[in-house]
């Protein structure tokens, strides 16, 4: 099979490239980080010492970064920017880097006959595990019914529609929702835990009721109620996410009351706990403001 170039292999994008060196494919890969790449030289595929150079082994070249700023960066940056390799014709973006990036990178890529995927995904590092993550992809149809066959190793695909950031907008409402649960969920469950429930016990009447979310159904019993805090998700990612979508909707006059205080709750768990922390530990603010331990 044709070489398939992957930048950015970490929490997500290690597993998704692994994936597809399972299903046949050859692999060049480029990280900032050796320890990443290491595993994969380990398997035989080819590392890189810049996009660049892997935008010069393969026609299409999949990104998995943390930010839109690095995005920029490794598309367009310099000499060592994918837009500079030899053989790229697509490009796939499965960060979360929000829609503006996306019309932008896009439209540069396009000046030099380079084509633009979006294709943002959830599911979290298990679903990166497993390839059953929900794939969100925008780009022309014609393009999409050529990578799909490669995409679906990674999970369940939607198509968002032609426009680049499309299926990045969709992304970013579903990563709200996701950190507006794991809020509103350590709020309740600080408070019922003070007020002398069982945290176990909450949990599962809640999840036989009408308050059930992904936090009180996957987070709170995987990463919380046992201490671990290690769902796999960096607090400084989700932050950037419901920022993201937060400014997307303010620039087009959609007040998000919810949505702000969200990111509030974020900047705080942020500023308490650092960029790097596991997500979850949203929940830990709130074990401090109520004096609690949600445990269980
Ligand atoms: P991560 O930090 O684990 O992985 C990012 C990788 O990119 C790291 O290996 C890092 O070394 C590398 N990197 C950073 N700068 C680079 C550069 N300039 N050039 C090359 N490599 C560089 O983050 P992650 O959790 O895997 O998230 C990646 C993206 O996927 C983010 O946009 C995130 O929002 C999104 N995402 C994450 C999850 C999750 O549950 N972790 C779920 C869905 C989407």
């Amino acid at each position: 099979m044709a070489v398939v170039g992957f930048v950015g292999v970490g929490r997500m994008g290690g597993p998704m490239a692994s994936r597809l060196l399972d299903a046949g494919y050859e692999l060049c890969v480029y990280d900032v980080s050796a320890e990443a790449t290491k595993p994969f030289a380990a398997r035989g595929a080819q590392v890189a010492a810049s996009p660049a150079e892997v935008a010069s082994q393969a026609e299409i070249v999949l990104v998995s970064l943390p930010t839109p700023d690095i995005v920029r960066q490794v598309a367009l940056g310099g000499n060592a920017g994918i837009v500079n390799g030899t053989k790229v014709r697509l490009m796939v973006d499965l960060s979360t880097t929000g829609p503006g990036v996306a019309g932008e990178v896009a439209g540069q890529l396009a000046e030099r006959g380079i084509g633009w995927v979006d294709s943002p995904v959830s599911g979290g590092v298990t679903g990166a595990k497993a390839g059953t993550l929900a794939v969100m992809v925008s780009c022309p149809k014609k393009t999409f019914d050529e990578i799909e066959p490669m995409m679906k190793t990674f999970g369940k695909l939607f198509y968002a529609g032609e426009k680049p950031g499309m299926a990045q907008t969709a992304k970013l409402a579903n990563n709200l929702l996701a950190a507006a649960a794991m809020v509103a969920t350590s709020e309740v469950m600080a408070m019922g835990v003070k007020a002398g429930l069982d945290a176990k016990v909450l949990i599962d009447i809640i999840n036989a009721s009408s308050g059930r979310n992904s936090a009180t159904q996957d987070k709170f019993p995987r990463a919380i109620l046992p201490r671990t805090f290690d769902f796999g998700f960096a607090t400084g990612l989700s932050y950037k996410d419901v920022r993201l979508c937060v400014e997307e909707a303010e620039a087009m006059g959609v007040p998000m009351v919810v949505g702000g205080a969200v990111r509030e709750m974020l900047a705080v768990t942020r500023a308490r706990f650092g960029a790097e922390s596991d997500f979850t530990h949203i929940a830990k603010v709130l074990e401090e403001w109520a004096g609690v331990e949600i445990k269980g």
